[in-house]
């Protein structure tokens, strides 16, 4: 139920996103002109430049698209709906304030392609953030389309492509055309109609003649022929470098009687300036400013009519450019003078096939693959079973192959920052000059840690912090964040030692609370736990290693939990120079591998690295290795000298 719940609204959350960013995207200059709009309404207009609303425009719509994308693929969850739930609580009291006060007629937020009136956008809104809000609260409950190995492509592909399509809507004109003047549209029909006192969003459409203020709107709209009208909102803002095609244009409709105006509402000055840089010889005519806007998003931009029928519109960038050879010819003969192909199921078919198939292969690779992992997991289990029953210990078992083996070093509170330095680098250069068969990681204090990822080849061994505090941020003095920890370059922490739980007395629930930290932080967790030597006494061990794990870690989802790494260590064998037989070692390793079993299943168990800790020397190293259930070790004082610890990492080789 609450998955379905959560489901549903991401999915309804992440359409509205794309759509919404989509469509900011193929208009670039109509989102900056609401943007420019809003600042009005805040009596800020003319403050903020154009280029800052232009990137302001450009920047949302990616964002809008980005997040519905994320959402949509499930990839960083708990950001990506943290993030939407900003936006939600940010725009819905915006959007009840313009449904209140009215200062502007509709909100913008699917462009001209679906307007909706400011009260409906603003229960649209409010929809939404109950939505954000659902999924913000439960954002693991999120299925995923592609496994967190791959979305980056997901994440770069969306980016890219985003600001592809923004970028290209700019340069030449909106690849959707939502506005009453699209290609196809009849001019004049719609002129008359609204003329004739229909509701249709014509009524400021005029052509006034320059010099002597004459409408001219019903001339150049009866007229049966080819009309070229080239649209420049502000001349003293237009783009001047293809005057030269604009001019020789002109020429052309001069030859062949084809009308050429040049609608504007730029002032008397504007014009004669224009007209003195570019050498123009064609008939100016005043239009409303905010309609000659709607018609092109380009300034300059050229339209032509051809029977009342807007059949063609070019950007200052693509101006149409008449061969010599070819001037003779008239418009019919010419492939300008031909109505565009405009079709709207070819522009989404090539959208489809440019973003959403690429994305769709991508999901039905990536599935397909972790199913046949599955299936091959399923497959090593039932083999081990069946090996089980003829060898029931088969020590190095396939399922012990294919697990990650570690030998991890906890330095304590041992080494001051010199000899640190000085002990991780003679490791560093011995392990690089004798790779290990086996993942290492030495876990320092955290003074050690930023100086020594410095110089560390963490290819070869990982770098991890003993501790992490259990909170976030902010006043806790002398505490040290899983967030400053990853800053400084490590990648692992221990947390649950049995020297913090008893010197330090922490909890299991604060020991939960800096596992989802050090996770939140992309930190890979060792977690130790462990009976003491009473508890082992009283045959109590299976109890308490099981209770350690439900306080802590068991309440973690199973893409979460597969990131943790357990260390048994029991208290009696830390420090004290008795180790637990491998024998014992193995019994409860076995038994911890049987209850992550029960809570995940056996393939999660059988992927579960679980290292052995107490009093483990290169001397003991390889018959405690050599057990089916222990992949290495958390090594605490033998992991002070590199030689001692080179000795149990080379326990693997043997
Ligand atoms: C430890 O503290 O994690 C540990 C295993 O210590 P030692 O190896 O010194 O027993």
């Amino acid at each position: 139920m609450k998955k379905t719940l959560v489901n549903t609204c991401r999915i309804v959350l992440a359409i509205v996103f794309i759509l919404s960013g989509f469509v900011k995207a193929v208009d670039p200059l109509g989102t900056q002109y609401k943007i420019q709009d809003y600042l009005e309404a805040m009596k800020l207009g003319g403050v903020v430049p154009d280029i800052l609303t232009l990137t302001a425009s450009v920047a949302q719509s990616a964002l809008e698209f980005c997040l519905g994308i994320f959402l949509l693929f499930a990839i960083q969850r708990r950001l990506t709906s943290r993030l939407i739930t900003a936006i939600m609580l940010v725009m819905t009291p915006l959007t009840l304030w313009l449904a209140l006060a009215n200062p502007i007629s509709d909100c913008g937020c699917f462009g001209d392609a679906l307007v909706l009136t400011n009260w409906q956008t603003f229960w649209k809104n409010a929809v939404l953030l109950v939505c954000a809000l659902i999924v913000t609260r439960w954002p693991r409950e999120m299925f995923r389309f592609v496994s967190e190995s791959n979305q980056w492509i997901v994440i770069n592909y969306s980016i890219l492509f985003i600001l592809a399509i923004s970028g290209w809507s700019l340069y030449d004109l909106p690849q959707f055309d939502f506005r009453p003047y699209h290609i196809g549209t009849n001019l004049r029909e719609n002129w008359e109609r609204t003329m004739d006192g229909e509701d249709l969003p014509y009524a400021d459409f005029f052509i006034e003649r320059a010099d002597d203020r004459e409408d001219i709107t019903e001339t150049v709209l009866q007229d049966t022929g080819y009309v070229f009208l080239l649209v420049s909102p502000y001349l003293e803002q237009a783009d001047d470098s293809r005057l030269d095609l604009i001019n020789e244009l002109y020429e052309y409709c001069h030859d062949h009687g084809y009308p050429f105006y040049c609608l504007t509402a730029s002032t008397e000055n504007a014009m004669t300036q224009w007209r003195d840089r570019t050498g123009a010889e064609y008939p100016y005519s005043l239009t409303d400013g905010t309609t000659l806007k709607t018609i092109i998003r380009s300034n300059p931009g050229l339209l032509l009519l051809k029977d009342g029928y807007i059949i063609r519109k070019w950007s200052h960038n693509n101006l149409p450019q008449i061969e010599e050879s070819l001037t003779v010819l008239p418009l019919e003969q010419l492939p300008v003078g031909q109505m565009a192909a405009n079709s709207i199921p070819g522009r989404i078919a090539k959208l489809l096939m440019w973003f959403v198939l690429p994305l769709a292969l991508l999901s039905i690779a990536d599935r397909t693959w972790r199913w046949t992992r599955l299936i091959r997991r399923k497959t090593r289990k039932e083999r081990h079973l069946e090996n089980s029953k003829v060898n029931p210990n088969p020590i190095n078992n396939n399922n012990k192959k294919m697990r990650k083996k570690i030998v991890a070093g906890n330095w304590k509170m041992n080494m001051n920052l010199q000899d640190g330095i000085a002990l991780a680098k003679e490791l560093n250069e011995t392990l690089k000059a004798d790779k290990p068969n086996c993942g290492v990681v030495i876990c320092t204090p955290f003074i050690h840690l930023a100086s020594i990822a410095q110089f560390l080849d963490q290819e070869i061994i990982g770098l991890g912090a003993e501790n992490c505090a259990d909170k976030e941020k902010g006043a806790f003095t002398g505490e040290v964040s899983a967030e400053m920890v990853k800053s400084t370059g490590a990648q692992y922490v221990i947390l649950g030692h049995s020297e913090r739980r008893e010197y330090y007395k922490e909890t299991p629930e604060i020991l939960k609370e800096k596992v989802l930290l050090a996770q939140k932080n992309d930190l890979k967790v060792i977690f130790c736990i462990g009976e003491s030597l009473e508890e082992r006494e009283a045959g109590k061990q299976n109890e308490v290693v099981k209770a350690e794990l439900e306080g802590s870690v068991f309440n973690l989802s199973e893409e979460d939990f597969r990131k943790i790494v357990i260390a048994y260590e029991p208290i009696w064998a830390i420090g004290t120079g008795k180790t637990a037989t491998a024998e014992q070692a193995e019994e409860i390793h076995a038994y911890i591998r049987s209850i992550i079993a029960e809570k995940y299943g056996q393939a999660v168990a059988d992927d579960t690295t679980i290292l052995y800790g107490g009093s483990c020397k290169a001397s003991n190293a390889p018959e405690l290795f050599a057990k089916p259930d222990i992949d290495g070790g958390l090594i605490g004082g033998a992991s002070l000298k590199a030689a001692d610890f080179k000795g149990i990492v080379d326990a693997w080789k043997k």
